[in-house]
């Protein structure tokens, strides 16, 4: 017999609910859970197989310290992290995380502000401003039912990757021969069924020109083909919805989708987040948190630096967050992968995965709903809510207020979950400080971040999961291979800043022209940041291999 519980998937912000089935302290098993105003009877893929990363051969279940595994001592992570804020955190900082839940998050937060240091939820600045804005503008998000059943769809961005269950969703009314549009920039599967549906209408554009197509929808100036039909399927639509995927989007985009989603009297408009706990991330995080902890540590303020269940070292600021770390006299990790982050640690503290936790989240739509732990590992794990428990009652009380703002009775798992109010939204973010400045471009060759569906920040680092990823190939679009001669080429090698790597290569049929799509893997092996200046050099088989084909597989 399994002992089961009822749970909410962590691996995107849909939110969907699971079942989870376990024996002797192992995962055994997930199932979708029904919620009929979330995920009705299904799960996707990577809701199934990512949270088996608990059980993973690589998930760290020991204290490190400076990178060496201290089993034999036996460390409890609960106690280690009471004598490091006790004795190292006169000049501390915390770094919670949008892989982390809300009271994990509210937790951190109130402590933080307690031992009076600076606190984030967020490893990378941009994407803090970006995430406020779309919960800002969410008030009158779809739910997955209102996307099923709407007469028109808008999409901008990687969908059947951002936000699996919604692109299924999507597909239930392309079926129904509605009129949906996207403009997508890297290549993503839900474009595939424009092979099989003519009322799907794509627009294949480099990221950094999106904002130029969404003025011109916006200002309804171009009256034929995409724009204009567009515009006037969504005005003679009677239940229209706008999804914009914020990984997709820039800060002027996500504002450009709302003043489209304005001129229209009966769109709603929703935003996929990039992590299943950046809605909650967003609300506790005080405006521009992460600049101000990031330049409280450069600036020498910071001694220690705790971090909990984030990885900055993976994220598009790492450059930014190795200088800073470099800093820091002390460096504390908790997670249940083994980081990039985890790695640099001077203490690592191994925590539950989410599986094994009780917890609250929020989903892209602003629904509260709660989980609840399947097991407990017999180990001194660290766990937020051992944690919050051990806080003192004065911690605890400011953290029950806080949570009071969003629900007074926290919804059981058996609920539906609750939706969060425009007025409890608009009194917790402040957007007011956003500089919406225009995203810089490159003249040369466009590169845009390339998705697997079942990637995702906890399943990447556990290699059963991670080694189900389809060959790691470089996807170019056909006029790059052409004009370099790339044509009875299988590999390419790419250069940026120093860095070169040789990798196979497909045509992509998808993307923009004058683009690359690479695995964010790769991206940071060739460090390429905000601006690239990248070159590619295909290179010549010795032999033919009547085997290999570059033009098969790449989408
Ligand atoms: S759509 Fe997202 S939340 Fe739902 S099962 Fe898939 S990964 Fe989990």
């Amino acid at each position: 017999m399994l002992d089961k519980s009822e749970s909410i998937c962590n691996h995107c912000s849909v939110g969907c609910n699971i079942e989870v089935g376990s024996r002797k302290q192992t995962l055994r098993v997930i199932k979708p859970k029904e919620n009929e105003s979330v995920n009705k009877y299904f799960i996707c893929d990577k809701g199934r197989y990512a949270p088996h990363a608990a059980d993973s051969s690589d998930r760290p279940l020991d204290v490190y310290i400076n990178g060496t595994k201290e089993a034999e001592l036996n460390h409890d992570a609960g106690k280690l992290l009471k004598e490091t804020l006790q004795n190292d955190f006169k000049y501390g900082g915390i770094l919670g995380s949008e892989r982390e839940d809300l009271i994990s998050n509210v937790t951190l937060k109130e402590l933080s502000e307690e031992l009076n240091v600076p606190f984030s939820s967020f490893n990378d600045s941009d994407v803090e401003d970006k995430v406020k804005l779309a919960v800002s503008l969410s008030a009158n998000s779809p739910s997955i039912d209102d996307i099923e059943v709407a007469d028109c769809i808008f999409i901008v961005g990687e969908i059947t990757e951002q936000a699996t269950m919604l692109d299924l969703a999507a597909r239930q009314a392309l079926k129904k021969e509605v009129p949906v549009y996207l403009i997508n920039s890297a290549p993503t599967l839900f474009a595939e069924l424009e092979k099989k549906y003519s009322n799907l209408k794509r627009l294949s554009i480099p990221t950094n020109e999106i904002n130029d197509e969404l003025t011109k929808i916006k200002n309804q100036n171009d009256d034929d083909g995409f724009h204009g039909n567009l515009q006037n399927d969504i005005a003679n639509a009677n239940k229209p919805v706008i999804l914009g995927m914020v990984d997709s989007l820039s800060l002027k985009g996500i504002q450009l989708l709302n003043e489209i989603n304005e001129n229209f009297e009966k769109s709603k408009l929703g935003f996929a987040l990039p992590a299943s706990g950046s809605y909650g991330a967003a609300l506790v995080s005080q405006p521009q948190s992460c600049d101000k902890l990031l330049t409280s540590i450069e600036n020498g303020n910071l001694k220690t630096l705790l971090i909990v269940g984030n990885d900055p070292l993976s994220g598009n600021q790492r450059k930014r967050w190795k200088n800073a770390i470099a800093k820091l006299e002390k460096l504390v990790v908790i997670d249940y992968i083994y980081s990039e982050t985890a790695k640099e640690a001077n203490l690592f503290l191994p925590s539950t995965a989410h599986v094994e936790r009780n917890g609250v989240l929020i989903n892209f739509e602003g629904r509260v709903q709660s989980f609840e732990a399947s097991y407990k590992k017999e180990l001194p794990l660290f766990d937020p809510e051992g944690l919050r428990k051990s806080l003192s009652s004065n911690v605890q009380t400011k953290i029950n207020e806080f949570l009071n703002k969003l629900f007074i009775t926290k919804p059981s798992v058996k609920s539906q979950g609750v939706l969060l109010t425009a007025a409890q939204i608009k009194s917790l973010i402040n957007t007011s400080h956003i500089n919406f400045k225009e995203v810089k471009t490159s003249n040369g060759i466009n590169v845009e971040v390339y998705r697997w569906f079942g990637e995702e920040s906890v399943a990447n680092f556990s290699k059963e999961i991670s080694s189900l990823s389809p060959q790691k190939n470089v996807l170019i679009s056909k006029e790059i291979i052409e004009d370099n001669k790339g044509t009875e080429c299988y590999e390419v090698k790419l250069k940026n800043n120093g860095k070169e790597i040789i990798m196979p290569f497909k045509v992509s049929k998808q993307l923009p022209k004058n683009s690359i799509a690479l695995q964010k893997e790769k991206l940071n092996e060739l460090n390429i940041f905000e601006l690239s200046n990248i070159q590619l050099e295909f290179i010549k088989p010795l032999f033919t291999d009547a085997s290999q084909s570059n033009n098969t597989g790449g989408y």
